[in-house]
């Protein structure tokens, strides 16, 4: 935009860099602080069976408040505390937090489903994923079969071996993995036909407008059949229209999730949508 706003290049340029700079370490800075004065939330946003309209899965999604600059949204952060190694911390926090509201609200007596929880790829290669899920698990009294996994296929780029034996592992334990933006990243088919997967999520990307696009929809359909061919399920991911909706059932999706639904919501609202759904669900 720097030629539309006239000839001041250099001058637009340089500040904006600067501004980035010091919006990136301001921020950087302070996830350490987040983390203890417990400016972090976690956000749940509903999963849908495709065939029964029923609420079936929960995913948590972070959230930032900060006392300055307001909500900060994950895109904004999480890269940056993966880079810095802080995302450790914060997957950590994240699945205890997941873990507890979940058992909080089975104890309540509401609707037993399980929770998803996003991991980064960092977390595979370095840290102690295996004994921090441990100690969520054995922290919050949590059932392995309510909780779920969610990586990215970035994860396959390095250190397959230990990103598999660590896979294996935690579906040893019962919980299940998904395969997060789904086509996405680079393509590994072979190496997901190797792994107990539960569920490939497909990115937003390859959803939105299907209706109206032969060719997205052809390719999506491929994808669902192959996906379906080695046993794992299909998760429509940003699902905003009927249109949409409709058409991923129609190729067989067997999850939908996205704003036609429900935007994630801060804890209390979601367990008010929680309540309704498992008293239609008992009654
Ligand atoms: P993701 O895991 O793929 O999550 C889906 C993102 O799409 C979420 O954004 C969600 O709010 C948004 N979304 C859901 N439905 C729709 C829809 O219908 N339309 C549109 N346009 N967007 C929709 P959010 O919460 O901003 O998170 C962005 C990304 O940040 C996540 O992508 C995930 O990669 C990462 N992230 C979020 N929470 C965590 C966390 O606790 N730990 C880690 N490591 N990463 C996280
Ligand atoms: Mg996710
Ligand atoms: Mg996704
Ligand atoms: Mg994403």
């Amino acid at each position: 935009h720097a030629k539309q706003d006239g000839d001041g290049l250099f001058q637009f340029y340089v500040p904006q860099l600067a501004t980035d700079l010091e919006e990136k370490m301001r921020l950087e800075n302070g996830l350490h602080k987040a983390l203890r004065d417990v400016q972090f939330s976690l956000h749940y946003q509903p999963k849908m069976s495709a065939e029964t309209g029923e609420l079936c899965g929960i995913e948590a999604l972070i959230r930032w408040q900060h006392p300055e600059l307001g909500m900060i949204p994950p895109d904004k952060f999480i890269p940056l505390a993966e880079k810095s190694g802080f995302i450790l911390e914060i997957d950590r926090w994240v699945f205890h937090e997941a873990c507890r509201q979940n058992k909080a609200w089975q104890d309540a007596g509401l609707k037993k489903i399980p929770v998803s929880v996003n991991i980064s790829a960092r977390h595979f290669y370095q840290g102690s994923l295996k004994e921090m899920i441990l100690a969520g698990l054995n922290e919050t009294g949590i059932e392995p079969q309510y909780i779920s996994i969610e990586i990215t296929e970035g994860v396959f780029m390095q250190n397959i071996d230990r990103v598999i034996e660590t896979i294996l592992f935690l579906r040893s334990l019962g919980i299940q993995i998904s395969i997060d933006d789904f086509g996405t990243g680079y393509s590994s088919l072979n190496k997901l036909q190797l792994l107990p997967i539960s569920d490939v999520k497909l990115d937003r990307s390859f959803i939105q407008g299907i209706s109206r696009d032969e060719k997205k929809s052809s390719i999506v359909k491929a994808i669902i059949e192959l996906v379906h061919s080695m046993n794992m399920k299909v998760v429509a991911e940003g699902v905003e229209t009927a249109d949409e909706s409709r058409y991923c059932k129609d190729l067989r999706c067997d999850e939908l999730q996205g704003y036609l639904f429900s935007r994630p919501l801060p804890a209390g609202q979601f367990e008010d949508m929680l309540r309704s759904q498992s008293s239609e669900h008992v009654s």
